[in-house]
Protein backbone atom coordinates (compact mmCIF):
# COMPACT_ATOMS: atom_id res chain seq x y z
CA UNK A 1 0.00 0.00 0.00
CA UNK A 2 2.87 2.65 0.56
CA UNK A 3 3.78 3.50 -3.03
CA UNK A 4 0.23 4.21 -4.09
CA UNK A 5 -0.71 5.99 -0.56
CA UNK A 6 2.70 8.04 -1.43
CA UNK A 7 1.60 8.70 -4.79
CA UNK A 8 -1.79 9.67 -4.04
CA UNK A 9 -0.19 12.19 -1.91
CA UNK A 10 2.24 13.75 -3.81
CA UNK A 11 0.17 13.48 -7.28
CA UNK A 12 2.06 15.63 -10.38
CA UNK A 13 -1.45 17.20 -11.18
CA UNK A 14 -1.37 21.14 -10.54
CA UNK A 15 -4.31 23.21 -11.41
CA UNK A 16 -4.03 25.71 -14.38
CA UNK A 17 -2.35 28.95 -13.83
CA UNK A 18 -3.83 31.27 -16.12
CA UNK A 19 -7.51 30.17 -15.49
CA UNK A 20 -9.52 33.40 -15.79
CA UNK A 21 -12.67 33.75 -15.01
CA UNK A 22 -14.75 36.73 -13.50
CA UNK A 23 -14.59 35.46 -9.92
CA UNK A 24 -10.66 34.88 -9.06
CA UNK A 25 -10.14 31.38 -7.10
CA UNK A 26 -10.25 30.47 -3.85
CA UNK A 27 -7.36 29.33 -2.30
CA UNK A 28 -7.67 27.07 0.93
CA UNK A 29 -3.79 27.60 2.89
CA UNK A 30 -2.83 26.80 6.44
CA UNK A 31 0.83 24.81 4.82
CA UNK A 32 2.16 26.43 2.12
CA UNK A 33 5.43 24.89 0.60
CA UNK A 34 8.80 26.56 0.36
CA UNK A 35 11.41 25.30 -2.57
CA UNK A 36 14.26 24.68 -0.11
CA UNK A 37 15.41 26.30 3.32
CA UNK A 38 16.94 29.33 1.90
CA UNK A 39 13.48 30.44 0.30
CA UNK A 40 11.63 29.07 3.84
CA UNK A 41 14.14 31.82 6.17
CA UNK A 42 14.03 34.40 3.33
CA UNK A 43 10.51 34.80 2.92
CA UNK A 44 8.83 37.43 5.35
CA UNK A 45 5.11 37.35 6.24
CA UNK A 46 4.85 41.00 6.84
CA UNK A 47 4.70 41.73 2.96
CA UNK A 48 2.45 40.66 0.25
CA UNK A 49 5.39 39.61 -1.58
CA UNK A 50 5.40 35.73 -0.68
CA UNK A 51 3.25 33.53 1.31
CA UNK A 52 4.34 32.03 4.39
CA UNK A 53 1.28 30.66 6.36
CA UNK A 54 -2.54 30.87 6.03
CA UNK A 55 -2.73 32.93 9.13
CA UNK A 56 -0.30 34.98 7.49
CA UNK A 57 -2.56 35.50 4.17
CA UNK A 58 -3.43 33.88 0.96
CA UNK A 59 -4.12 35.01 -2.40
CA UNK A 60 -7.63 35.16 -1.46
CA UNK A 61 -7.56 37.28 1.47
CA UNK A 62 -4.88 39.60 -0.24
CA UNK A 63 -6.96 39.83 -3.29
CA UNK A 64 -10.33 40.91 -0.43
CA UNK A 65 -7.73 43.32 1.15
CA UNK A 66 -6.69 45.04 -1.43
CA UNK A 67 -9.93 45.94 -2.96
CA UNK A 68 -11.37 47.13 0.39
CA UNK A 69 -8.71 49.52 0.37
CA UNK A 70 -8.97 50.82 -2.66
CA UNK A 71 -12.54 50.98 -2.10
CA UNK A 72 -11.65 53.52 1.38
CA UNK A 73 -8.68 55.29 -0.19
CA UNK A 74 -6.43 53.25 2.74
CA UNK A 75 -2.53 51.63 1.30
CA UNK A 76 -3.27 48.70 3.36
CA UNK A 77 -6.28 46.35 5.07
CA UNK A 78 -6.35 44.11 7.59
CA UNK A 79 -9.47 41.04 8.16
CA UNK A 80 -10.75 39.88 11.14
CA UNK A 81 -13.71 37.49 11.61
CA UNK A 82 -16.45 39.95 12.55
CA UNK A 83 -16.55 43.97 13.04
CA UNK A 84 -16.54 43.73 16.59
CA UNK A 85 -13.05 41.84 15.95
CA UNK A 86 -12.15 44.38 13.92
CA UNK A 87 -12.96 47.01 16.51
CA UNK A 88 -11.28 45.17 19.69
CA UNK A 89 -8.00 44.51 16.92
CA UNK A 90 -7.76 48.46 16.69
CA UNK A 91 -7.90 49.56 20.39
CA UNK A 92 -5.64 46.34 21.48
CA UNK A 93 -2.99 47.11 18.66
CA UNK A 94 -2.85 50.93 19.94
CA UNK A 95 -3.44 50.55 23.97
CA UNK A 96 -1.23 49.57 26.68
CA UNK A 97 -1.81 49.82 30.46
CA UNK A 98 -2.04 53.67 31.78
CA UNK A 99 -3.04 54.97 28.54
CA UNK A 100 -6.39 56.78 27.89
CA UNK A 101 -9.12 55.86 25.19
CA UNK A 102 -12.17 58.58 24.12
CA UNK A 103 -15.44 56.68 22.56
CA UNK A 104 -18.37 59.42 21.26
CA UNK A 105 -21.12 58.56 23.72
CA UNK A 106 -23.49 56.80 21.00
CA UNK A 107 -20.72 54.37 20.18
CA UNK A 108 -21.40 50.90 19.25
CA UNK A 109 -22.35 49.08 22.17
CA UNK A 110 -20.00 46.38 22.71
CA UNK A 111 -16.80 49.10 21.44
CA UNK A 112 -17.95 50.47 24.87
CA UNK A 113 -18.31 46.68 26.69
CA UNK A 114 -14.67 46.35 25.75
CA UNK A 115 -13.23 49.47 27.08
CA UNK A 116 -15.56 49.21 30.69
CA UNK A 117 -14.41 45.05 30.18
CA UNK A 118 -10.68 43.92 28.77
CA UNK A 119 -9.24 47.17 28.37
CA UNK A 120 -10.49 48.11 32.13
CA UNK A 121 -8.74 45.13 33.41
CA UNK A 122 -5.39 45.91 31.43
CA UNK A 123 -5.51 49.22 33.16
CA UNK A 124 -6.54 51.41 30.09
CA UNK A 125 -9.13 54.08 31.24
CA UNK A 126 -11.65 55.51 29.03
CA UNK A 127 -13.77 58.69 29.14
CA UNK A 128 -17.56 59.40 26.64
CA UNK A 129 -17.33 62.43 24.91
CA UNK A 130 -20.04 64.55 22.81
CA UNK A 131 -19.77 63.23 19.64
CA UNK A 132 -21.83 66.56 18.67
CA UNK A 133 -19.84 68.83 20.57
CA UNK A 134 -15.79 68.87 19.26
CA UNK A 135 -15.17 71.10 21.56
CA UNK A 136 -16.36 68.05 24.42
CA UNK A 137 -13.48 66.35 22.43
CA UNK A 138 -11.03 68.75 22.68
CA UNK A 139 -11.17 69.25 26.59
CA UNK A 140 -10.95 65.85 27.15
CA UNK A 141 -7.90 64.70 25.50
CA UNK A 142 -5.11 64.09 27.53
CA UNK A 143 -1.67 63.29 27.68
CA UNK A 144 -2.67 60.01 28.22
CA UNK A 145 -5.04 59.64 25.52
CA UNK A 146 -3.68 57.65 22.76
CA UNK A 147 -6.60 56.79 20.54
CA UNK A 148 -10.00 58.31 19.58
CA UNK A 149 -12.76 56.19 18.45
CA UNK A 150 -15.57 58.16 15.91
CA UNK A 151 -18.66 57.15 14.21
CA UNK A 152 -20.50 58.26 11.71
CA UNK A 153 -23.56 58.04 12.17
CA UNK A 154 -23.49 56.93 15.74
CA UNK A 155 -25.01 53.69 16.23
CA UNK A 156 -28.75 53.78 16.69
CA UNK A 157 -29.57 57.10 17.67
CA UNK A 158 -27.74 58.40 14.44
CA UNK A 159 -26.99 61.38 14.95
CA UNK A 160 -24.10 62.86 12.50
CA UNK A 161 -21.08 64.16 13.94
CA UNK A 162 -18.63 66.67 12.51
CA UNK A 163 -16.62 63.90 11.05
CA UNK A 164 -13.54 66.51 9.90
CA UNK A 165 -13.75 68.62 13.03
CA UNK A 166 -12.89 65.37 15.11
CA UNK A 167 -10.15 63.68 13.06
CA UNK A 168 -8.65 67.48 12.75
CA UNK A 169 -8.85 68.04 16.80
CA UNK A 170 -6.66 64.35 17.32
CA UNK A 171 -4.41 65.20 14.20
CA UNK A 172 -3.43 68.43 15.88
CA UNK A 173 -3.03 66.98 19.28
CA UNK A 174 -1.45 63.66 17.55
CA UNK A 175 -3.72 61.44 18.73
CA UNK A 176 -4.85 58.43 16.54
CA UNK A 177 -7.85 58.37 15.61
CA UNK A 178 -10.19 55.60 14.22
CA UNK A 179 -13.86 55.86 12.73
CA UNK A 180 -16.13 52.81 12.67
CA UNK A 181 -17.03 53.31 8.71
CA UNK A 182 -19.52 50.46 8.67
CA UNK A 183 -22.67 53.38 7.77
CA UNK A 184 -20.48 55.02 4.73
CA UNK A 185 -19.00 51.43 4.11
CA UNK A 186 -16.76 53.66 1.77
CA UNK A 187 -19.56 55.15 -0.19
CA UNK A 188 -20.73 58.19 1.56
CA UNK A 189 -17.40 59.87 2.26
CA UNK A 190 -13.52 59.19 1.78
CA UNK A 191 -12.36 58.83 5.61
CA UNK A 192 -8.44 59.59 4.87
CA UNK A 193 -9.30 62.21 2.66
CA UNK A 194 -11.68 64.15 4.66
CA UNK A 195 -10.39 67.80 4.28
CA UNK A 196 -8.22 67.65 1.04
CA UNK A 197 -5.30 64.44 0.34
CA UNK A 198 -3.83 62.66 3.61
CA UNK A 199 -6.37 65.04 5.61
CA UNK A 200 -8.52 62.14 7.43
CA UNK A 201 -8.68 59.81 10.14
CA UNK A 202 -6.16 57.43 10.65
CA UNK A 203 -7.69 54.04 10.91
CA UNK A 204 -11.02 52.71 9.12
CA UNK A 205 -12.99 50.14 10.45
CA UNK A 206 -15.67 48.30 8.95
CA UNK A 207 -18.19 45.58 9.72
CA UNK A 208 -18.01 43.72 6.27
CA UNK A 209 -20.88 42.05 7.76
CA UNK A 210 -23.44 45.02 6.38
CA UNK A 211 -23.26 46.19 3.05
CA UNK A 212 -20.01 44.34 1.38
CA UNK A 213 -21.59 40.99 2.33
CA UNK A 214 -24.89 42.25 1.18
CA UNK A 215 -26.85 38.67 2.70
CA UNK A 216 -26.95 38.71 6.28
CA UNK A 217 -25.04 35.18 6.29
CA UNK A 218 -21.51 36.32 6.79
CA UNK A 219 -19.40 38.02 9.75
CA UNK A 220 -16.27 39.68 8.79
CA UNK A 221 -14.94 43.25 9.32
CA UNK A 222 -11.87 45.60 7.80
CA UNK A 223 -9.09 47.68 9.31
CA UNK A 224 -7.69 50.16 7.14
CA UNK A 225 -4.80 52.40 7.08
CA UNK A 226 -3.07 54.53 5.02
CA UNK A 227 0.48 54.70 6.70
CA UNK A 228 2.49 52.15 6.67
CA UNK A 229 4.16 52.23 9.97
CA UNK A 230 0.47 52.29 11.91
CA UNK A 231 -0.51 49.51 9.68
CA UNK A 232 2.50 47.28 10.48
CA UNK A 233 1.75 48.01 14.69
CA UNK A 234 -2.10 46.82 13.50
CA UNK A 235 -0.57 43.90 12.03
CA UNK A 236 1.80 42.55 14.76
CA UNK A 237 -0.66 42.31 17.18
CA UNK A 238 -3.07 40.88 14.67
CA UNK A 239 -0.87 38.38 13.96
CA UNK A 240 0.54 37.69 17.62
CA UNK A 241 -3.65 37.35 18.42
CA UNK A 242 -3.96 35.04 15.95
CA UNK A 243 -6.57 36.51 14.16
CA UNK A 244 -7.67 35.09 11.11
CA UNK A 245 -10.92 34.74 8.30
CA UNK A 246 -11.94 31.85 6.34
CA UNK A 247 -11.88 31.81 2.66
CA UNK A 248 -14.82 30.88 2.14
CA UNK A 249 -16.50 33.90 3.98
CA UNK A 250 -13.70 36.14 1.86
CA UNK A 251 -15.42 34.49 -1.32
CA UNK A 252 -18.28 35.45 0.02
CA UNK A 253 -17.86 38.90 0.39
CA UNK A 254 -15.84 39.30 -2.98
CA UNK A 255 -18.97 38.13 -4.51
CA UNK A 256 -21.23 40.92 -2.99
CA UNK A 257 -18.63 43.49 -3.96
CA UNK A 258 -19.58 44.87 -6.95
CA UNK A 259 -23.08 45.20 -6.31
CA UNK A 260 -22.45 47.29 -3.04
CA UNK A 261 -22.60 50.26 -4.46
CA UNK A 262 -26.58 49.68 -6.31
CA UNK A 263 -27.89 47.97 -2.93
CA UNK A 264 -26.43 50.35 -1.17
CA UNK A 265 -28.27 53.19 -3.54
CA UNK A 266 -31.29 50.88 -3.41
CA UNK A 267 -31.48 50.68 0.51
CA UNK A 268 -30.64 54.57 0.96
CA UNK A 269 -33.34 55.47 -1.91
CA UNK A 270 -35.90 53.25 0.12
CA UNK A 271 -35.30 54.28 3.71
CA UNK A 272 -35.65 58.03 2.68
CA UNK A 273 -39.22 57.28 1.26
CA UNK A 274 -39.79 55.37 4.40
CA UNK A 275 -38.19 58.33 6.88
CA UNK A 276 -39.79 60.53 5.06
CA UNK A 277 -43.13 59.16 5.37
CA UNK A 278 -42.75 58.07 8.73
CA UNK A 279 -41.93 61.67 9.32
CA UNK A 280 -45.52 63.04 8.70
CA UNK A 281 -46.93 60.66 11.03
CA UNK A 282 -48.79 61.95 14.32
CA UNK A 283 -47.51 58.53 16.13
CA UNK A 284 -43.84 59.82 15.46
CA UNK A 285 -42.14 62.72 17.50
CA UNK A 286 -38.72 62.45 15.55
CA UNK A 287 -37.03 60.66 12.88
CA UNK A 288 -33.77 59.96 13.17
CA UNK A 289 -31.90 60.19 9.94
CA UNK A 290 -28.95 61.74 8.64
CA UNK A 291 -30.15 62.75 4.99
CA UNK A 292 -33.66 64.95 6.48
CA UNK A 293 -33.85 67.89 7.53
CA UNK A 294 -34.12 68.67 11.39
CA UNK A 295 -32.18 65.23 11.89
CA UNK A 296 -29.55 65.51 14.36
CA UNK A 297 -26.34 66.13 12.48
CA UNK A 298 -28.21 66.67 9.14
CA UNK A 299 -25.59 69.69 8.59
CA UNK A 300 -22.47 67.76 9.16
CA UNK A 301 -23.74 65.26 6.93
CA UNK A 302 -24.70 67.87 4.26
CA UNK A 303 -21.03 69.05 4.17
CA UNK A 304 -19.50 65.65 4.29
CA UNK A 305 -21.30 63.58 1.67
CA UNK A 306 -22.90 66.46 -0.29
CA UNK A 307 -26.45 67.50 -1.07
CA UNK A 308 -26.81 64.97 -3.10
CA UNK A 309 -25.03 62.43 -1.23
CA UNK A 310 -25.47 58.56 -0.08
CA UNK A 311 -27.03 57.87 3.59
CA UNK A 312 -27.36 53.97 3.84
CA UNK A 313 -30.28 52.43 4.36
CA UNK A 314 -30.70 52.79 8.01
CA UNK A 315 -32.79 55.11 10.31
CA UNK A 316 -34.70 55.13 13.71
CA UNK A 317 -37.48 57.11 14.68
CA UNK A 318 -38.68 58.07 18.57
CA UNK A 319 -42.82 57.46 18.96
CA UNK A 320 -44.66 60.11 20.56
CA UNK A 321 -44.68 59.73 24.64
CA UNK A 322 -48.06 58.84 24.37
CA UNK A 323 -47.09 55.43 23.58
CA UNK A 324 -45.31 53.07 25.97
CA UNK A 325 -43.22 50.64 25.46
CA UNK A 326 -45.70 47.72 25.26
CA UNK A 327 -47.23 49.77 22.73
CA UNK A 328 -44.21 49.82 20.23
CA UNK A 329 -43.40 46.31 21.01
CA UNK A 330 -46.74 45.81 19.87
CA UNK A 331 -45.71 47.37 16.52
CA UNK A 332 -42.52 45.97 15.85
CA UNK A 333 -44.63 42.02 16.37
CA UNK A 334 -47.35 43.27 14.25
CA UNK A 335 -44.77 44.25 11.34
CA UNK A 336 -44.36 41.21 8.96
CA UNK A 337 -41.63 42.20 6.36
CA UNK A 338 -39.52 44.03 8.51
CA UNK A 339 -38.18 41.30 10.79
CA UNK A 340 -37.08 41.87 13.89
CA UNK A 341 -33.25 40.98 13.61
CA UNK A 342 -30.11 42.45 14.80
CA UNK A 343 -27.44 43.94 12.52
CA UNK A 344 -28.16 45.68 8.94
CA UNK A 345 -27.18 45.88 5.35
CA UNK A 346 -29.18 42.54 3.69
CA UNK A 347 -31.91 42.18 1.36
CA UNK A 348 -34.47 41.54 4.30
CA UNK A 349 -35.33 44.53 6.27
CA UNK A 350 -35.02 44.67 9.65
CA UNK A 351 -36.94 46.01 12.99
CA UNK A 352 -35.19 46.95 16.75
CA UNK A 353 -36.83 48.93 19.49
CA UNK A 354 -33.93 50.25 22.17
CA UNK A 355 -33.69 51.25 25.29
CA UNK A 356 -32.05 54.44 25.17
CA UNK A 357 -32.18 55.02 28.72
CA UNK A 358 -29.53 52.46 28.71
CA UNK A 359 -27.60 53.46 26.04
CA UNK A 360 -26.47 57.09 26.77
CA UNK A 361 -24.80 58.65 29.86
CA UNK A 362 -26.87 61.37 30.35
CA UNK A 363 -23.90 63.68 31.74
CA UNK A 364 -22.01 63.47 28.51
CA UNK A 365 -24.54 64.08 26.08
CA UNK A 366 -28.35 64.00 27.60
CA UNK A 367 -30.75 62.77 24.87
CA UNK A 368 -33.72 64.65 24.45
CA UNK A 369 -36.39 62.76 23.28
CA UNK A 370 -38.36 60.72 25.59
CA UNK A 371 -40.31 58.20 24.07
CA UNK A 372 -39.42 55.04 22.68
CA UNK A 373 -36.80 54.66 20.22
CA UNK A 374 -37.16 51.71 17.15
CA UNK A 375 -34.16 51.66 14.80
CA UNK A 376 -34.98 50.21 10.95
CA UNK A 377 -32.66 48.51 8.73
CA UNK A 378 -34.58 49.01 4.92
CA UNK A 379 -33.64 45.88 2.99
CA UNK A 380 -34.21 45.56 -0.70
CA UNK A 381 -37.90 44.79 -1.16
CA UNK A 382 -40.71 46.86 -2.95
CA UNK A 383 -41.03 50.13 -1.10
CA UNK A 384 -44.59 50.33 -1.31
CA UNK A 385 -45.02 46.83 0.36
CA UNK A 386 -42.38 48.10 3.33
CA UNK A 387 -45.03 51.24 3.67
CA UNK A 388 -47.56 49.25 3.71
CA UNK A 389 -46.47 46.81 6.29
CA UNK A 390 -45.47 49.89 8.70
CA UNK A 391 -48.94 51.16 8.20
CA UNK A 392 -50.43 47.97 9.61
CA UNK A 393 -47.64 48.05 11.80
CA UNK A 394 -48.78 51.62 13.44
CA UNK A 395 -52.45 50.77 13.17
CA UNK A 396 -51.33 47.80 15.88
CA UNK A 397 -50.11 50.74 18.53
C1 LIG B 1 -22.52 45.56 13.17
C2 LIG B 1 -21.56 46.62 13.59
C3 LIG B 1 -20.32 46.30 14.12
C4 LIG B 1 -19.90 44.87 14.41
O1 LIG B 1 -19.95 44.02 13.34
P1 LIG B 1 -20.10 42.43 13.57
O2 LIG B 1 -19.58 41.87 12.32
O3 LIG B 1 -21.55 42.19 13.82
O4 LIG B 1 -19.26 42.09 14.76
C5 LIG B 1 -19.45 47.32 14.43
N1 LIG B 1 -19.80 48.60 14.25
C6 LIG B 1 -20.99 48.95 13.76
C7 LIG B 1 -21.32 50.39 13.59
C8 LIG B 1 -21.92 47.98 13.42
O5 LIG B 1 -23.11 48.34 12.96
Amino acid sequence: MSKPITDLIHHPYSPPEHFEAPQPGVFKASTVFFADVAAMRARDWKTKAGYTYGLHGTPTTFMLEERLAALEGGSECLLAPSGLAAVSLVSLALLKTGDELLLPDNVYGPNKALASGELANFGITHRLYDPMNPRDLAAKLSDKTRLVWIEAAGSVTMEFPDVPALARICREHGVVSALDNTWGAGLAFRPFDLEGEGEGVDVSVQALTKYPSGGGDVLMGSVITNDPALHLKIKLTHMRLGIGVGVDDVQAVMRSLPSMVLRYRAHDASARVLARWLAQRDEIAQVLHPALEGSPGHDNWRELCGADGLAAGLFSVVFDERYGTEQVDRFCDALELFRLGYSWGGPISLVVPYDIGLMRDPKVAPWPYKGTLVRFSVGLEAVEDLQADLEQGLSAL
